[in-house]
């Protein structure tokens, strides 16, 4: 059965002398595995076609849940990403991102989206932006997941949380969001301050056309990095090999 797809391109391996593996990332199917014979070595339009990162159409042939390519037409190829080290380094822990979190037969289309919309990002801001970027895309991916960190009522009490400049706020994970004065000592807390407050609504809530056109001090991007990294590991846990080699490049620079 011939099958047409709609996605990108989350890895890419070889296989012996001329084969190639891609896992894909689809709007129809979710994540699949797709073998690619003779792509590296013999058909010039499957070796590019196939490369990490292509978004595009596929076409397979389809046998007892085991996919091969035909061919593939690419939309659009992110071949920016690789002019920086760093930039790559953040686009593959994306991708690392989404191929842990989608599941196997069951598509996704705003995860896709939203992969994609990062991945211009990324390529279009360049490596000031990639934290930035990348704290933006954890959190609203897990929003899109399902784990909705809640902001404007307590996770314990249910209390309405105050909005005010001059106070302090305090994110509770394994509860999954703001704890009112009240409450704070039921778990875990993070301290955020109110504009790290303002900018997770912003984060969760904007268009995603306009997901990434903001700016942010260190000290909130420090604050939002902690919620992440916390999230992060405690909903997906999994240590992710490129975050290792992002903070590897880090500490050379
Ligand atoms: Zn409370």
């Amino acid at each position: 059965m011939i099958i047409k797809a709609t996605g990108i391109i989350l890895k890419e391996y070889v296989v012996g002398e001329s084969d190639k593996f891609i896992t894909l990332f689809t709007k129809e199917l979710g994540k699949i595995q797709v073998g690619a014979p003779r792509a590296k070595k013999f058909d010039k339009g499957l070796a590019s076609g196939t490369e990490m990162f292509v978004y595009g159409e596929f076409t397979m042939t389809c046998y007892k849940h085991t996919y091969k390519l035909v061919g593939v037409e690419p939309i659009f190829t992110f071949h920016h990403l690789r002019e920086d080290l760093f930039t790559l380094s953040y686009a593959s822990y994306i991708a690392e991102f989404i191929s842990e979190v989608a599941v196997e037969g069951s598509g996704n289309e705003h995860l896709l989206t939203l992969m994609l919309y990062t991945l211009h990002s990324l390529e279009k801001m360049g490596s000031e932006a990639c934290e930035r970027i990348r704290r933006t895309f954890e959190m609203r991916a897990l929003g899109v997941l399902g784990f909705m960190p809640e902001l404007d009522h307590c996770v314990n009490c249910t209390t309405e949380i105050v909005q005010d400049p001059n106070k302090r706020y305090t994110f509770v994970i394994r509860e999954g969001g703001i704890v009112c004065d009240k409450c704070k000592g039921v778990g875990f807390g993070i301290t955020l301050s109110y504009t790290s407050w303002y900018v997770l609504h912003y984060i969760l809530g904007s268009p995603i056309k306009v997901l990434y056109h903001f700016e942010i001090k260190p000290y909130v991007l420090k604050e939002i990095g902690l919620v992440c990294d916390a999230l992060v590991a405690y909903y997906i846990e999994k240590p992710f090999k490129t975050l290792e080699f992002i903070k590897s490049l880090e500490n050379l620079s």
